[in-house]
């Protein structure tokens, strides 16, 4: 069960909504959005049965939901959820683009990826400092170090930064200077990683696992907002297929079904889908039109001297070409800019 509460419930009404479950013998699991709180219920049949919270001061509604998962379920959001990452929104009236490098190489190569990304008007940068590579030889990232280098490069340029933690040892660390962190497709079921992502209070991006079923991956959410953060977006970057000429194939029908079985924001990453830059922009091309709230992409000042997915970093040119669809392809489906929609819009 789960249960909704008013937008203008009060945190005293939410403990006594625990207090009502707990009382009952069954576990509450508190999920704070951005919009309103919402509480998860678990417990047996029979504990279920026992509980009246309708009642109670500050309980709009209460819904017994199917699905595996309750508090990212569709069934419990009448609208779809809008995440705001330092304040740039992601989710349903908006389109957001987010640009940057596959990694934090030096100081200067952030800086002029940055650049690049907010000259074609993203509204927010990525970058990984800590890189999961499949070869303990490669370029790991600068770690520490490529964290401040983001820090400065937001100073400097305003753009909120996404990036990826892949250690629960880190997870405070980046914390403390990402404004979104990003489970990579790699740690989609690394249980521990989500459950400590849920508790830092900052938006979590969960890319879609390299062969995750959509339920798969809507149970990662789960864990996420289940230790009391629904600030999640979901990202397609495609999945493993016997194809080998493009690095994963694009699922663009996980647009439409993440939308009819989550209210969370889904975005897409057309980069880590086809490995290879020439099918960058059409792919993002068909993901704003499935209808993504957002589109990710990999950019780099000097693709051929990337240390690490310099085949699929856009030059500037072209994601400045990507930049004009943007502009009048999400307007088409209705919806503004996120660029032009930043604090304070609801
Ligand atoms: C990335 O976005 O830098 C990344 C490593 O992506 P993925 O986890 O989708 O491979
Ligand atoms: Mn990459």
């Amino acid at each position: 069960m789960v249960i909704v509460m008013a937008a203008s419930a009060t945190r005293a009404d939410i403990e006594s909504v625990v207090a009502h479950i707990e009382g009952h013998g069954g576990q509450a699991f508190v999920s704070r959005g951005v919009t309103r709180t919402i509480i998860g219920v678990v417990g047996s049949e029979a504990v279920l049965e026992t509980l009246d919270p309708i009642g109670l001061p500050g309980v709009a509604d209460t819904k017994r939901i199917t699905a595996a998962y309750k508090l990212v379920a569709a069934e419990n959001h009448t609208n779809r959820s809008t995440v705001r990452v330092g304040g740039v929104p992601i989710g349903p009236d908006t389109f957001t683009l987010i640009a940057g490098p596959c990694a934090v190489e030096s100081a200067e190569q952030a800086m002029e990826s940055a650049q690049l990304a907010k000259r074609a008007g993203a509204s927010l940068l990525r970058g990984g400092a800590y890189k999961p590579r499949s070869s303990p030889y490669a370029f790991q990232g600068l770690a520490g170090a490529g964290l401040k280098i983001l820090a400065e490069v937001r100073q400097e340029t305003g753009l909120p930064i996404v990036t990826e933690v892949l250690d629960v040892n880190d997870v405070d660390l980046v914390a403390e200077h990402a404004d979104m962190l990003q489970i990579g497709t790699r740690n989609m079921q690394n249980f521990g990683l989500l459950q400590a992502v849920g508790s830092v209070g900052k938006p979590i991006m969960i890319k879609r696992g390299l062969s995750a079923t959509y339920e798969e991956w809507l149970m990662a959410a789960e864990y996420v907002a289940q230790r009391g953060n629904l600030d999640i977006v979901l990202c397609e970057r495609g999945v493993r297929s016997f194809e080998p000429t493009i690095r994963n194939m694009f699922d663009v029908s996980a647009v439409p079904m993440m939308q009819q079985l989550s209210h969370l924001p889904i975005i897409v990453d057309p980069s880590h889908a086809a490995g290879r830059r020439d099918l960058v922009v059409p792919l993002a091309r068909a993901g704003i039109a499935a209808g993504a709230d957002g589109v990710m992409v990999d950019v780099h000042p000097h693709p051929e001297a990337a240390l690490v997915d310099g085949p699929q970093a856009l030059y500037g040119a072209s994601l400045d070409e990507l930049a004009e669809i943007v502009l009048t392809l999400p307007a088409l489906l209705g919806r503004t800019s996120a660029a032009h929609r930043t604090d304070g819009v609801t």
